[in-house]
């Protein structure tokens, strides 16, 4: 390991910032033994502060009909392939149900931005679901509304929300997305979402089509000026149904490497070791777990609407994935010496 890089991860740690040009000399000189000092640091900064401790969120995906046409999601409207769905409420609440049986304290409502689930609905949901789990936590992920709806949602007592900003690089940004979806869009709600009191997650896709190293430093630096509580980093995965059906995946190695770095800039995020990180290898979100992520979001959808919901190909939905099967996944995790626990997993200090 040389002592320039030695001085930055020092600095990364003491200082939690980086210059472009620093962060640029960390993410060209990566190595297998520079990621595994960063996985080093990484885990035992996690271990300070959140212990061996892997925190666990039941997925409901909720709705795959979406008024967006992200060019890298499976289930953009102008996919006329994809097999739409909605839950009704009682089948959202019998999800949480199962899910509560099961050990979860935190439920994430994820869908597309599906015009059905107005405001009114959204907020009918939220409250049958505080109403009936008040020890639970609740995490949106519907995309981007108006600040006067993430007011009222938060008012009906949702806790978290996650939108990842896909890229903080508005030609890469204007790549992945329609005209009509703006990359200051997207930052204004995350702004929004932290100025509400949501716990608010941001992150990327790792080897989207067009990402460059300046396009990750632009994450880089945009995540340390947002400081969100949550941090979503997985992998590309081409859908067969998309424009970037023939583009290649994304890396496990970069994406690992990117989950220890953002552990070293925000010691406190709570990280998951995602289902595309689960998908794109084998052992995927136990290798998550050791590179500095303390989270994993097992599927409580239905079983029959889960291959549905399909954002990329050949998602995993019938391991250590499925909330049923929480059982291998404790195995797993106790195997790399972390303990999955029942509970809400706050942010740490709040
Ligand atoms: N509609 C909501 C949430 C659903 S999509 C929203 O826009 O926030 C959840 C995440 O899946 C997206 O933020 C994106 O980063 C990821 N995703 C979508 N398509 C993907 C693909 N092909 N490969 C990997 N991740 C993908």
């Amino acid at each position: 390991m040389s002592r320039e890089i030695e001085r930055i991860l020092d600095l990364l740690q003491s200082q939690g910032r980086l210059s472009r040009e620093q962060w640029r000399f960390l993410l060209e000189n990566r190595s297998k033994e520079l990621a595994a000092e960063v996985f080093r640091r990484a885990s035992s900064l996690r271990d300070q502060v959140y212990g061996k401790r892997v925190f666990i969120r039941g997925l409901i995906e909720f709705t795959n009909y979406c008024r967006c046409d992200c060019r890298y999601c499976g289930i953009r409207r102008s996919n006329r392939k994809a097999s739409r769905y909605r839950l009704t409420k009682e089948e959202i609440l019998g999800c949480c149900e199962a899910g509560y049986e099961l050990g979860f304290r935190t439920f994430v409502l994820q869908g597309g931005e599906d015009p059905y689930f107005t405001d009114e609905r959204v907020v009918e949901l939220i409250t049958a679901i505080k109403g009936r789990f008040p020890d639970c936590a609740l995490t949106l992920s519907i995309g981007e509304k108006p600040r006067e709806s993430y007011a009222a949602f938060r008012q009906a007592g949702a806790d978290r929300y996650l939108l990842r900003h896909e890229t903080a690089n508005e030609a890469h940004y204007e790549l992945l997305h329609p005209k009509e979806q703006t990359l200051k869009n997207r930052m204004e709600c995350l702004k929004n979402l932290k100025k509400l009191g949501y716990q608010t997650g941001a992150g990327i896709m790792v080897g989207s089509p067009g990402q460059t190293i300046d396009c990750l430093i632009d994450d880089l630096v945009y995540l340390t000026e947002l400081q969100p509580e949550m941090v979503g980093i997985g992998p590309f995965i081409p859908h067969h149904d998309t424009p970037f059906r023939d583009e290649s995946a994304g890396s496990v190695e970069l994406t690992l490497y990117l989950l220890g770095l953002v552990r070293l800039l925000l010691p406190r995020v709570l990280l998951p070791a995602t289902t595309a990180l689960g998908t794109a290898a084998e052992g995927g979100r136990e290798l998550g777990v050791k590179a500095g992520a303390n989270v994993v979001m097992p599927n409580l959808s239905p079983e029959n609407v889960r291959e549905k919901y399909l954002l990329y190909d050949n998602k995993i939905h019938t391991g250590k994935e499925a909330a049923e099967c929480l059982g291998a996944l404790k195995e797993s995790m106790a195997a790399i010496g972390y303990e999955v626990v029942v509970d809400r997993g706050d942010f740490a200090g709040l």
